[in-house]
């Protein structure tokens, strides 16, 4: 039985041992000093998203070459495996990696190289989805122009980076030719912003949205009225890329019983589980599944099996 993580960034999932070990390398002087790089890393604690995306600057430091983005593609699927998972979705903004030595399609084909190394070792199946930076239109058109020559390099296509004030519908023209080209979309929605970016996001051809847990924002339980947005969702299947540890320390819900999970869950939304950025979070899927546990959902495993259904892997 396949069992699938659908929402995973590549330079969110850096092992610490692998950070160290390439930050001393390459003589990358904020890391060689560092005693605990796990503990360096660990936004748990971060009180702005200015201090959790300070992190990313320095596993993209590290995701400069070749051969590092070979390892880090590999490590990624090999954590994964050993969590059980058969099938991995991972995401990334590819122009964070080039450089003067590295082109854009050297970027893919470093990291399709490590995929295609952990199925051949583990027999799994691995994925890119493609993501262009929201806060940055030029970058957006950069991506999409990337994803239409290589769209048979990636499974996928994602807008990324702060949500606010950067909704899905400044892409349209993107999505469009994205979706005209038959790549697969799924979008950051019902994160950082509400349920008008959901609706944007399923508007511009959306197939999942990445997050979208405050959907339930637009559901009142008490009075059983449920709004539009959400009533498309259900009916249409659109599964919810839930990554509860995530959400806590970006401090959208306070506690693990605070998450609306398991009420999505019980309304029948189509809800997958996933880790986001694993290390930034100091997390894994076996953790999420024991996070999934403390929000109220009874079969965690299940929803890892559900998400194989999901996957742009099939
Ligand atoms: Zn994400």
């Amino acid at each position: 039985m396949n069992k699938a993580v659908l929402h995973d960034h590549l330079d969110g999932g850096l092992r610490p041992t692998t950070a160290k070990e390439l930050a001393v390398k390459l003589n990358y002087t904020p890391l060689i000093d560092v005693d605990d790089t796990s503990k360096f890393f660990d936004r748990s604690e971060c009180s702005s998203l200015e201090e959790y995306l300070e992190a990313f600057t320095h596993t993209i430091a590290l995701m400069q070459s070749y051969e590092n983005l070979v390892r880090i593609a590999f490590e990624a699927a090999e954590d994964m495996h050993n969590n059980g998972i058969t099938l991995y979705e991972s995401r990334y903004a590819p122009f964070f990696s080039v450089n003067e030595h590295l082109s854009p399609e050297d970027v893919l084909s470093a990291i399709n190289t490590g995929f295609a190394e952990a199925e051949n070792t583990f027999g799994m199946k691995c994925g890119l989805i493609l993501c262009g930076m929201r806060h940055d239109a030029e970058n957006v058109k950069l991506v999409e122009e990337l994803a239409l020559a290589n769209s048979d390099k990636i499974i996928g296509f994602d807008i990324a980076g702060p949500e606010l004030n950067f909704r899905p519908s400044l892409f349209s023209k993107t999505f469009k030719n994205i979706a005209d080209a038959g790549i697969n979309i799924t979008i950051h929605a019902g994160e950082g912003d509400d349920v008008t970016s959901i609706q944007e996001a399923l508007d511009n051809g959306a197939q999942r949205i990445g997050h979208g847990v405050r959907i339930i924002e637009d559901i009142d339980i008490q009075n059983n009225k449920i709004g539009k947005t959400a009533e498309y969702i259900l009916h249409n299947k659109i599964p919810l890329e839930v990554c509860i540890t995530s959400n806590l320390h970006t401090n959208m819900y306070e506690t693990a019983e605070k998450h609306p999970i398991n009420e999505l869950i019980e309304l029948g939304f189509q809800v997958s589980l996933n880790t986001d950025n694993r290390l930034m979070s100091n997390t894994t899927i076996k953790e999420e599944i024991e996070v999934a546990k403390i929000a109220g959902v009874k079969d965690p495993e299940e929803l890892l099996v559900k998400s194989a259904s999901y996957s742009f892997l099939n």
